[in-house]
Formats: C-alpha cells, sequence, structure tokens
C-alpha cells in the first residue's frame, strides 16, 4: 500500500460524501413496491484500487438490490459463453437514447438495440447457456458472486414484487418472443431477469465488480480470472455508449469513464488499468440514476482526472 496515495483517496471520497449528504433532490423509485421502501439518506460511496485496496465512505456496507447494475455482468457472462459475433445476432451494440423500458426493437429482425436497456438485458440473461430457467438463474448468480468476490443472496421480497409489478418487461420478452429474437419461454425469461435484479449488493460489491472489468476481468480481490480480457473490453465499451440509459452522452463527457446504474440508486464506473468506483443513494434523477451517485462521479473524476479522453 501507498499510504499517501491512500490518505489522499481516503480524503477525497470522505469530502465529497460529507458535502453532498444534504442534497435531498430526486425520488426514490416506486413502480416496483418494495424499492419505494428504500432509505433516501443512505449514501455510500466505494473505489476498489488494482491491487485489491477498498476505500469507503457512508452506508458502504448498506445492502440493496441491484437491479440494472447486473447487465453488463451479465453480458460480461453471456459474452464470455457465446462470443462477440454470436451475442451481435441476438443483441446489438448500439446506444438507443431510448428510456430503460423502451419498447426499442429493430425493425425486422426484432433485434433489441443493446444489452443495458431492458429488452436487450432480458434478452442477453436467456442467452446464458442453461437446461432450465433455475440452471440460468443459478449460473447468474454465481457469476455476479464470482464479481464481486463474495457469495450474493437473492432478496426474495423484492423478487416477488419486481414479479408481481413486471407486464412491461413480460410484455417487452412476448414481443421479443413474437419477432424471433427471444427463444425461451417469455414468462420465464422473465423470471430469470428479474431474479437477477433482486440480487442483494453493498456499495463495495459493486466497485469490487467494476474493479474487476477495469482489470482485465480479473477481480483484483480475489485475483480470480472471471472473464476473458476480450470480454472485460468489449463490456466496457457497451457501457460507456449505453450505460446511464438515456443520458448516457452527457455522462461520457461530464465523467468520461464506462459505468451503470439501477433504479434502486446503485451506480459502478470503471477506470480501466486503475480502479473501481461506486455509489449508493435512492433518490433517482429523471433519467433513472442515482442524483447523488451522478454528482459524486462528476467531481471525483475533476479531482483525481479520471476522464478517459483526459491527456494525462
Ligand atoms: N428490475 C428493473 C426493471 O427491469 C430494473 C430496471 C433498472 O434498474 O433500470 O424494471
Amino acid at each position: 500500500t501507498d499510504p499517501v496515495a491512500f490518505d489522499v483517496v481516503s480524503e477525497g471520497l470522505a469530502e465529497v460524501h460529507r458535502r453532498l449528504l444534504p442534497v435531498t433532490d430526486g425520488e426514490v423509485a416506486s413502480y416496483i413496491p418494495q424499492l419505494a421502501l428504500a432509505d433516501p439518506d443512505d449514501f455510500g460511496i466505494a473505489l476498489v484500487s488494482m491491487g485489491g485496496h477498498r476505500y469507503e465512505a457512508g452506508s458502504s456496507r448498506t445492502e440493496f438490490t441491484i437491479q440494472s447494475v447486473s447487465k453488463p455482468f451479465v453480458h460480461a457472462l453471456a459474452l464470455a459463453e457465446l462470443g462477440l459475433d454470436e451475442m451481435s445476432r441476438w443483441v446489438g451494440n448500439e446506444p438507443s437514447g431510448d428510456a430503460f423500458n423502451a419498447i426499442s426493437l429493430e425493425h425486422g429482425t426484432g433485434r433489441p438495440a443493446n444489452p443495458m436497456i431492458n429488452a436487450g438485458a432480458i434478452a442477453t440473461t436467456n442467452l446464458v447457456p442453461a437446461d432450465s430457467p433455475a440452471e440460468r438463474s443459478a449460473r447468474i448468480l454465481d457469476a455476479l458472486s464470482a464479481f464481486a468476490g463474495r457469495r450474493l443472496a437473492v432478496d426474495e421480497e423484492v423478487y416477488r414484487s419486481e414479479a408481481a409489478t413486471g407486464d412491461r418487461n413480460r410484455a417487452l420478452a412476448y414481443l421479443m418472443h413474437a419477432a424471433g429474437s427471444l427463444r425461451t419461454d417469455p414468462v420465464e425469461a422473465a423470471e430469470v431477469y428479474f431474479r437477477q435484479c433482486s440480487v442483494l449488493v453493498n456499495t463495495v460489491d459493486l466497485a469490487v465488480m467494476g474493479a474487476t472489468l477495469a482489470n482485465g476481468g480479473v477481480n483484483p480481490v480475489t485475483r480470480e480470472q472471471v472473464v476473458p480480457e476480450q470480454v472485460a473490453v468489449e463490456v466496457l465499451s457497451v457501457m460507456a455508449t449505453c450505460g446511464m440509459y438515456d443520458a448516457a452522452g452527457d455522462w461520457l463527457v461530464r465523467v468520461g469513464l464506462p459505468a451503470k446504474s439501477g433504479v434502486s440508486g446503485g451506480l459502478t464506473a470503471a477506470s480501466p488499468a486503475r480502479f473501481g468506483i461506486a455509489c449508493y443513494s435512492p433518490p433517482l434523477d429523471r433519467t433513472g440514476s442515482s442524483v447523488r451517485g451522478v454528482v459524486a462521479l462528476r467531481e471525483l473524476s475533476r479531482r483525481f482526472g479520471m476522464h478517459l479522453m483526459h491527456h494525462p
């Protein structure tokens, strides 16, 4: 460890945390009843270096469901199994500029625009090879756990809440099935996706997961090669253009890092070969990303010169 760098990073996170804690903008997601129960005052920040060191501020160990932050990691699992060419036959790599739950399917083929919107995520999830939906869910939980470096579990209550209110996602699955871009049973396909969204994580887990992508697919804490390096590169590329819902362009300009946010208020970003960084704060902006998370990353990006296009 470099004690000087440790202090600089820890103080940076603590200072941004202290300053943004009073921010009360945004709304906690309520379209899934269980998500509405989140505490708007929870605010955690975590950074994990390529050496596996963890830096934390605030409620970085509070658990929440991963929601859409699962999408790039399941995309990585599917890519590792299928390869980019086969994967691209089923799900595109183009930013849609649409909301996360938009009905955004390619004319003619029914192919969803990218794996970060719901339609593309449902298709991607169901490309993970398995003999049954239960086995597919188990494989996904194993992969998310390997990315996080610890055994994760599903929040069954959130899962039930998600399944009870998930008609729009089922509808997306049915549309893709009708168009031939989803080969599994649509109802089962949505269930596997709901379970994936309901996996419990904390902010440190999300930082380790981002750090694993930043580290060429090797988890910097456990040293396990979770996915091949090429897959990590491909996933980070899609995160850079499609990871922040319909605000991905503005995010790339202002923060300059591949990232993924989710409706429970989690957000993970990766600085290739440097670190993974994550935030948790449930109130969301109009595009569906955490208000505090977005501002924190903007400020930390400037402070630590994280922008990918920045001249070192
Ligand atoms: N379970 C959520 C849904 O698909 C995840 C959405 C998100 O985090 O963007 O409705």
